[in-house]
C-alpha cells in the first residue's frame, strides 16, 4: 500500500494516484547545520530500495536561527517526517506536539513524524547504539560496568536505553564535571569529572564527547578497561585517538557507524512500519570509508 503525496489517498494496485495521474513519493529530510557531510540520504535511499517504499530523502541545511521556519516550510511542501541533527535536537524537542517516552526522557529529538497538525518527536539514537552494541557487535550490556564520556546531546539520548539494558553501573564522565553530575542525576546514575572516574575498570567505555572531532583524547586512566572490554567511539570514518588508546590497552574497538545506520533504521521503521535489514548497508558503507 502507498500514499499519494498530493492528495494523501492510499492506493494499492494502481500504477498512480488518479488525482494527478502520477505516482507521488513521500518526502523526508535531515535537518542540521552543517549538513553537507550527512550520510543519511544515502542510508535512507538504500532502505527505501530494499523495502520497496516510495520515499525521497534529502539533506536540508537550516540557518542557525531558522530551524523552525525551515521545518514549517518543509511540512507545507508535503514533508512527512524528518531527522534532526546538531545543533537542532533540543529545538526539535520543543517543537514536537507529542513525544515518545524515550524522547521525553532524553529532552532531545532526532526523529519527527508529521500527520496534519500533529508533530510526533522520537529519539532513536539510544536504540541505535544499543542495537549496534548488542546485535551487531555481540556485546551484552546486562550486568556490565559502563562509563559514558561526555554529557552533551548524544549522552542525553543514549542514557535511558543503556540503563534499560540493566547494566551493573553507569558512570557519566565529562570535562565540565557539573554537567555530568546533573545529567547523571536526571537518569538516576552517578557522574563527575574525568579525574573522578572510579578506579575499578569498566567493561564498556563509550566516547560520546566531541573530542575525537578535534583529534583529542579525553584524559583517561590507562587501567580504565577491564580485560575483554569494549571501547566504542560514537565518531566514525577514521581511527580516533580514543580508539588508538583503547586498542593499545587491550580493548575491543568499535566506531559509531553502526549506531548511525541503526538509528536511521529505527526512524525508517517509525515512518514506514517496516524495519530494514542493516548488515549489508553497514558493510558497504564500511568498505567505502575504508574503516
Ligand atoms: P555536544 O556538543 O552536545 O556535546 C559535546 C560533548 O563533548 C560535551 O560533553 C563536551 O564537554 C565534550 N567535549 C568537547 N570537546 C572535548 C574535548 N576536547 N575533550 C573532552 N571533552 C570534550 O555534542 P553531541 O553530544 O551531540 O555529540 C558528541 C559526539 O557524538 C560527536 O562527535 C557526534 O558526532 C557523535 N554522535 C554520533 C552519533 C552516531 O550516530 N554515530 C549520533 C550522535 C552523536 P563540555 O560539556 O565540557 O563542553
Amino acid at each position: 500500500m502507498h500514499h499519494c503525496g498530493a492528495c494523501r489517498v492510499e492506493w494499492f494496485e494502481l500504477e498512480s494516484c488518479l488525482c494527478v495521474g502520477i505516482i507521488m513519493t513521500d518526502r523526508y529530510a535531515v535537518f542540521g547545520h552543517p549538513i553537507g557531510h550527512s550520510k543519511s540520504p544515502r542510508i535512507h535511499a538504500a532502505f527505501a530500495a530494499q523495502t520497496g517504499q516510495a520515499v525521497t530523502y534529502t539533506a536540508i541545511e537550516a540557518p542557525l536561527d531558522g530551524f523552525a521556519a525551515a521545518l514549517a516550510a518543509f511540512r507545507v511542501e508535503g514533508g512527512r517526517g524528518a531527522n534532526v541533527t546538531v545543533p537542532f535536537k533540543e529545538q526539535a524537542f520543543r517543537l514536537a506536539t507529542r513525544l515518545s517516552g524515550r524522547a521525553a526522557r532524553a529532552g532531545a529529538v532526532n526523529t519527527l513524524a508529521f500527520n496534519g497538525d500533529d508533530i510526533y518527536g522520537d529519539n532513536t539514537d539510544g536504540a541505535g547504539l544499543v542495537r549496534d552494541l548488542t546485535q551487531n557487535l555481540g556485546v551484552a550490556l546486562a550486568g556490565k560496568r559502563i562509563v559514558v564520556l561526555g554529557a552533551g546531546g548524544a549522552t542525553r539520548g543514549v542514557l535511558g536505553p543503556l540503563l534499560a539494558e540493566r547494566p551493573a553501573a553507569v558512570f557519566v564522565a565529562n570535562r565540565t564535571a557539573a554537567k555530568a553530575v546533573a545529567l547523571a542525576a536526571e537518569f538516576g546514575c552517578v557522574g563527575g569529572g574525568f579525574a573522578e572516574i572510579p578506579l575499578l575498570p569498566f567493561d564498556v567505555v563509550i566516547n560520546a564527547t566531541a573530542a575525537s572531532l578535534a583529534g583529542e583524547l579525553p584524559p583517561l586512566a590507562e587501567n580504565v578497561f577491564a580485560p575483554g572490554a569494549t571501547a566504542y567511539d560514537m565518531m566514525y570514518g577514521r581511527e580516533t585517538p580514543f580508539m588508538a588508546f583503547a586498542r593499545a590497552h587491550g580493548a575491543q574497538v568499535a566506531d559509531g557507524l553502526g549506531m548511525l545506520v541503526e538509528q536511521a533504521a529505527e526512524a525508517f521503521a517509525l515512518w514506514r512500519g517496516v524495519h530494514p535489514e542493516t548488515a549489508s548497508l553497514l558493510a558497504s558503507l564500511r568498505a567505502e570509508l575504508g574503516a
